[in-house]
């Protein structure tokens, strides 16, 4: 049975699903799920990331992971760790820079999240030494760097759109149902996620405003902060999203480079909504930690050497233009360079004395 019969067989017996159900199910089914075909990235596949652009991204990232080592006292035993790996191209590339610092390359072991069997073994191809998880709770209890490139927005989401009634207006939770035997969106009554905002819902709602939310990030995101936390370390979080919500809906669905209906092929498109990265931010500090202010990818990789990076590359005999075409993906404002952002946390461990 193909997914989208499942998920109807599910839907008229059980009745509509949430969109979290939906997209976790789209994205992971052990067989039907997007990432379990693990052929999803780079030219060829339905998007490109940062680290498929350029290497000059994880050599960047890697010299500041570097730096991130020595603030943090310089370690015998670290874990360096990535959340949502894809091809595990970012990783090596990270570990490549990472050996021109012999302390710190002794001193990592590297520790994966990675929920599909698929991409775990092209992660393997890349990274043969990297030790794998299901998810955070089994982190190893070390210092820990941690990075995390286009995961957070993979996570699903709940979202809850201001609708008209007969009773007046009022939030209904956006979920998928069946109408003529097609999937199709539905309202409910919102779950019980939907307590969680209700500090933050808009005073005055404009019918349409729709706000979206992913527990499941909040959850990684507390659980990865209270590690570093407890064991000090930094993260590195890059995703698409935003400081401020707009209360408009961000949830999508892309194949082949192209946005499509995120109902039209279940299984066959990956689904995304962009990062709310004042609400990880949040996370971290409920922790303990503190996050610096949140930035453009543009200005971070700038700002930590992607220029010199990119000069490098040509004295090494890349080609120039390419070279600069990557550079300008990345970073340019129109680019990647504003939409993408970043959150950076440091913490050092205070050794009770
Ligand atoms: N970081 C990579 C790939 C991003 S795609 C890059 O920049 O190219 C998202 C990645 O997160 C994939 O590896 C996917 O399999 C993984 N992923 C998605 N949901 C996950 C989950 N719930 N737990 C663990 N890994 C997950």
């Amino acid at each position: 049975m193909s997914l989208a019969d499942s998920l109807k067989a599910h839907i008229r017996t059980q009745g509509p699903i949430s969109l979290a159900d939906y997209m976790a199910t789209c994205l992971l089914h052990p067989t039907d799920g997007y990432y379990s075909r693990g052929d999803a990235f780079g030219a060829d596949g339905d998007f490109i990331t940062a680290p498929e652009i350029s290497q000059i991204f994880g050599e960047v990232i890697g010299a500041t992971l570097a730096q991130h080592y020595d603030s943090i006292g310089a370690p015998d035993r670290v874990a360096l760790v990535e959340l949502g790996p894809g091809r595990g191209t970012l990783m090596a590339d990270i570990v490549r820079t990472i050996g021109h610092y012999p302390e710190m390359a002794a001193a990592t072991e590297v520790h994966f999240v990675e929920a599909s069997p698929a991409l775990r073994s092209e992660q393997k191809k890349r990274v043969p030494n990297a030790q794998w998880h299901d998810d955070l709770a089994t982190l190893p209890p070390l210092p820990t760097l941690l990075v995390a490139n286009e995961f957070f927005d993979a996570l699903p989401i709940h979202a809850y759109d201001y609708v008209a009634h007969e009773q007046g207006s009022r939030w209904a939770e956006r979920c998928i149902g069946l109408q003529a035997e097609r999937l199709a969106y539905a309202h409910t009554a919102p779950g019980p996620q939907f307590a969680a905002l209700q500090n933050d819902l808009p005073p005055a709602p404009a019918l349409g405003a729709c706000i979206e939310l992913s527990p499941q990030s909040l959850t990684a995101m507390m659980t990865l902060s209270t590690h570093i936390a407890a064991f000090g370390g930094a993260a590195i979080i890059i995703d698409y999203g935003y400081d401020t919500p707009t209360y408009t809906p961000t949830f999508q669905a892309v194949k082949n480079h192209e946005e499509v209906d995120p109902l039209a092929e279940p299984g066959q498109a990956d689904l995304t909504a962009l990062v709310d990265f004042a609400r990880l931010a949040a996370t971290a500090r409920e922790a303990g930690l503190n996050p610096a202010p949140v930035t453009g990818q543009g200005p971070f990789l700038m700002e930590r050497g992607a220029g010199q990076r990119a000069q490098a590359l040509v004295s090494a005999g890349a080609d120039g233009s390419e070279v600069l075409a990557a550079l300008k993906r990345l970073t340019a404002a129109d680019q990647m360079g504003t939409l993408f952002k970043v959150l950076e946390i440091v913490h050092k461990k205070v050794r009770p004395s």
